[in-house]
């Protein structure tokens, strides 16, 4: 059996100033527990105008950007290029966040156009897909997922797929406090990775990392993480608590 990565993702979205983000990222470090990181991989995803000077306290976390323009320069006014974050210290992006598809109109066509220029630039993508409300209540959200992973991963290889990161995130958990039971959670993971399997084989399939997302807190982690297809966790609104957040990795980290 192949032994995947498991990985906590903190996304700090559109919050805290520069003293509050790196007074988080000292308190983070200062309480994780030493070792802890060899078990479970850390990425923080601050601000764009913050990952320089964290990039500078950061040890044991590692460092992504919430978004990119996936061209390497140009007319762009307002945009950040892949070149950029990787001067920025980033190592990691997140890719078609629902928050970037509802509210900025980002399609799966351009959510493709991220991930291959992420890889082609050695950055690591995650992935993000998820179904609405809707699609839930009304028995599509297979089909829905399944759109989203075709449309925008069917150009890659099997080479190019086992270097991204999926995070599964239904969108009526975002953020609600309502969360995906774990039932509920682990049949679309296996069904993210029945479709890999498909697409580019077993050991591919078996190599990926599926992360959760969707309100998860050190209350519903330990279910949700115990899921054979659950590889950790992209947390929001707890990741700006570093309590909340530490208890979330070592609950991963007691598991792995
Ligand atoms: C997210 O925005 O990726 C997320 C999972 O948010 P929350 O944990 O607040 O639901």
């Amino acid at each position: 059996m192949i032994a995947r990565k498991k990985i906590v993702a903190g996304n700090w979205k559109m919050n805290l100033n520069l003293d509050e983000a790196i007074h988080l990222v000292n308190d983070i470090e200062d309480n994780l527990s030493s070792g802890l990181h060899s078990k479970v991989e850390i990425i923080i995803f601050p601000a764009f105008t913050h990952l320089i000077s964290i990039s500078s306290k950061i040890k044991q976390l590692n460092l992504g950007a919430q978004n990119f323009y996936p061209a390497e320069n140009g007319a762009f006014t307002g945009e950040i290029s892949v070149k950029q974050v990787i001067d920025a210290k980033a190592k990691y992006v997140l890719i078609g966040h629902s928050e970037r598809r509802e509210l900025f109109f980002e399609s799966n066509a351009i959510v493709q156009q991220k991930v291959i220029c992420a890889l082609n630039n050695n950055i690591t993508p995650v992935f993000c897909c998820g179904e609405p409300l809707e699609a839930r209540l009304n028995g599509y959200h297979f089909d829905f997922v399944e759109k989203q992973l075709h449309e925008s991963l069917k150009e890659l290889g099997p080479s190019e797929m086992n270097r991204i990161i999926i995070a599964y995130e239904p969108i009526w958990a975002i953020g609600t406090g309502k969360t995906a039971t774990n039932k509920e959670a682990e049949e679309m993971h296996a069904f993210i990775r029945s479709w890999i399997r498909n697409q580019h084989g077993n050991e591919c399939a078996e190599s990926i990392s599926i992360l959760y997302g969707g309100s998860c807190n050190p209350t519903n982690a330990n279910e949700l993480f115990a899921c054979p297809n659950i590889d950790g966790g992209l947390i929001g609104g707890a990741s700006l608590n570093p309590q909340q957040f530490l208890s979330i990795v070592n609950i991963l980290n007691g598991l792995s």
